[in-house]
């Protein structure tokens, strides 16, 4: 059952030129439960389709899509309170470069303790009850410990009386994941987790997100342009360039019999352990950079990087689904 239902989302950014399309009809289908990969360079749109998801746009974005449903509640017919209610406690975000997102004036202790959910009607009773506020802040620390002790900080004392700028990018990430699960969201949005991280900390990070999966049943929405870290733990995945979401399927269609140039790109970049290479070998790279957003190509905007380009490619390929498995592409790798 899908949790997150995105068909053909636009969005269009006022500038100085005019109206521009950053994002072109990208649609996206995030199973109950699973851990969805999307997956793309960086300046490919993935930080705006997550923003538009959560709601948090710009008064100069303007957001359209056929389809926008979180479970059975339709996105686009909330209004702007409504959207913050559902941050934190139906979806939570985590962001890339922790620390900037951390309050930098305020212990690790008071921020998370500042998105802890509100009191319970047991807490509430057991206040009454009690009539010793003591009782009731010494449940709140525990409550604050259980969190760290989730995400894998075991020096807790030490963690909650420090200031961001005290601890790594390792622990403030976990510190910023720990914030998110602390009102146990339906579905996490984590944007590019990993980014500047050694690879051992990187892989705590990967491991941590899906043991939040595993045992809470967490649905995952991962941003990443790192195809290789992202597919190893995700049962779907999304491949999104310039804006356009490309070839969309679970992971053995995608890394087995992937239709999408770019997404034969992508799996060409990754570096194959059993195979031998020449030293100095030249690695694979698609050629071409990604486009500026007020130099997009029309129709399907790989075009002018794409080596199976031909001219129809200036008109947008329309979706093609088989079996859960959809892109968009005039002329598929497997179909030809
Ligand atoms: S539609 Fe054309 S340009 Fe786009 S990926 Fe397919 S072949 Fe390449």
């Amino acid at each position: 059952m899908a949790l997150l239902d995105i068909r053909n989302l636009s969005i269009d950014i006022d500038t100085a030129q005019g109206k521009i399309r950053v994002i072109d009809k990208a649609s996206l289908n995030i199973v109950d439960g699973s851990i969805h990969g999307l997956i793309g360079e960086s300046g490919s749109g993935k930080t705006l389709i997550a923003k538009a998801i959560l709601g948090l746009h710009n008064s100069n974005w303007t957001v359209t899509a056929d389809r926008m449903f979180l479970g059975k509640t339709d996105l686009s017919k909330l209004s702007q309170k409504e959207r913050r209610q559902i941050l934190g406690t139906e979806i939570s975000m985590i962001f890339q470069e922790p620390s900037s997102y951390l309050d930098p004036s305020q212990k690790i202790h008071t921020q998370i303790e500042s998105v802890l959910p509100k009191k319970t009607m047991q807490q509430r009773f057991r206040r009454i009850l009690s009539k010793i506020k003591r009782v009731h802040i010494s449940s709140r620390r525990l409550q604050i410990k259980e969190l760290l002790h989730k995400v894998g900080i075991q020096n807790d004392v030490a963690v909650l009386n420090c200031y961001p700028h005290q601890l790594s990018e390792g622990v403030c990430q976990k510190v910023m994941i720990a914030m998110a699960i602390a009102n146990n969201p339906r579905l996490i949005i984590a944007d590019e987790p990993t980014t500047s991280m050694e690879a051992v900390t990187q892989s705590q990070i990967f491991r941590l997100l899906y043991k939040l999966n595993q045992l809470n049943n967490t649905t995952l929405l991962i941003l990443s342009n790192n195809f290789a870290n992202t597919s190893g733990i995700s049962d779907y995945m999304t491949l999104v360039y310039c804006g356009q979401t490309v070839e969309s399927g679970s992971y053995k269609q995608i890394m087995g019999s992937a239709m999408h140039p770019y997404t034969q790109a992508m799996l060409k970049t990754m570096i194959n352990n059993e195979e031998i290479y020449e030293h100095k070998a030249q690695l694979y790279t698609l050629p071409g950079n990604i486009p500026s957003s007020n130099q997009l190509p029309i129709g399907c905007r790989l075009g002018p990087r794409c080596p199976r380009a031909q001219r129809i490619c200036v008109k947008n390929p329309t979706l093609t689904i088989k079996k859960g498995h959809s892109f968009r592409c005039h002329y598929p790798i497997k179909l030809s």
